[in-house]
């Protein structure tokens, strides 16, 4: 859809945007090289960035793969794998659904410049936003209640509005026990509309929000994981194909667009690491719950209920426990990031 409407026209530009935002933090110059000049490109007056400049801006190794198909960014820690014209990347093989497709032109893989911000410079360099979010109150959202049950698996008797419920109350437990301060959206069986959910996170000032939810879906063979943080303005949504006019629109929530990146990263890594896969990555959505919140916020996705291994193991309150002390450790990730930038 791309190669036929496109007016490429390329350009080095001396100060760039990344060389900008550097201006603004002079604490940050350990790690760029100092005659930094972006190669971007403009594609349907969409700014991209060339993929070798961005490693560079990382301080990362950058080079194809054999094949010519996937370029990757590698530093020590980091492997960050990007195909072409794909809408995805791989850091760390944790998928990441990206706003718009790579670019290849005369050679070079070229990311779009929405994407350097929204989803490379929160998890790699958060260190250059400003007004870093606090990390002592959380919100904790167990999805559904009541009239509204969720999600649910008749042969196993599972109702999703009940397996939120338990893990929030877990992992409320949790991070009581190592000094956050707790608010539940519900604490019982209740139906709470949804706009109200993000009313108790603004009232109670909260630093986080997290919102708990299980899968089902159609094909009883999908599982795994997936975490959504807040679809940035412009951007269409993971499943849409492209953006469209409704997208301009801007909510509350995109004041916190680098630390929703970066508290989703953490979210959907710590449940990978603690349970393994499958890991369906990180998306972005333009939840209810997620648009009108003043703090950084993640919703994720505990698993298909309608899977059948799955829904035999979240019957086990070991199995729940589990789910809990991964969110919790995602959360600590989180604070301990933030700590080390503040
Ligand atoms: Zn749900």
């Amino acid at each position: 859809m791309w190669s036929g409407v496109l007016s490429v026209k390329v350009s080095r530009l001396a100060t760039s945007i990344i060389f900008q935002s550097l201006a603004l933090l002079a604490v940050l110059s350990f790690f760029m090289p100092t005659a930094l000049s972006a190669r971007q490109i403009q594609i349907d007056g969409k700014s991209y960035i060339d993929l070798a400049t961005v490693g560079k801006s990382f301080g990362m190794q950058a080079y194809w793969l054999k094949g010519h198909k996937t370029y990757r960014l590698r530093s020590q820690w980091t492997t960050i794998d990007i195909g072409k014209s794909g809408r995805a990347l791989y850091l760390n093989r944790l998928p990441i659904h990206l706003g718009f497709p790579t670019v290849e032109s005369k050679g070079q893989l070229f990311i779009a410049t929405a994407d350097y911000q929204h989803v490379l410079q929160p998890i790699l360099t958060p260190q250059v936003f400003k007004e870093r979010p606090g990390i002592r109150r959380v919100v904790i959202d167990a999805g559904h209640g009541g009239k509204d049950s969720g999600a649910r698996n008749d042969t196993y008797g599972l109702l999703e509005k009940d397996l939120t419920l338990d893990v929030a109350r877990r992992l409320k437990a949790l991070l009581e026990r190592s000094g956050f301060e707790v608010v539940m959206t519900r604490d019982s069986d209740v139906y709470i509309p949804l706009v109200q959910r993000s009313k108790v996170a603004n009232r109670a000032k909260a630093d986080l929000f997290v919102s708990l939810h299980f899968n089902a879906a159609g094909s009883t063979s999908a599982s795994g994981f997936e975490s959504y943080a807040l679809t940035p303005q412009y951007q269409a949504s993971s499943k849409f194909p492209r953006p469209t006019s409704k997208d301009a629109k801007r909510y509350l929530g995109n004041e916190q667009d680098p630390w929703n990146t970066l508290i989703t990263y953490y979210i959907e890594r710590a449940l990978v690491q603690g349970l393994g896969g499958p890991d369906r990555g990180i998306k972005r959505a333009r939840w209810s719950v997620l648009k009108d919140i003043e703090c950084p916020g993640v919703l994720t996705e505990l698993g298909f209920v309608s899977h059948s291994e799955t829904a035999k193991k979240v019957r086990s309150p070991a199995f729940r426990q589990k789910l809990a002390q991964s969110l919790y450790n995602g959360i600590v990730a989180y604070r301990k990031r933030l700590q080390r930038i503040q």
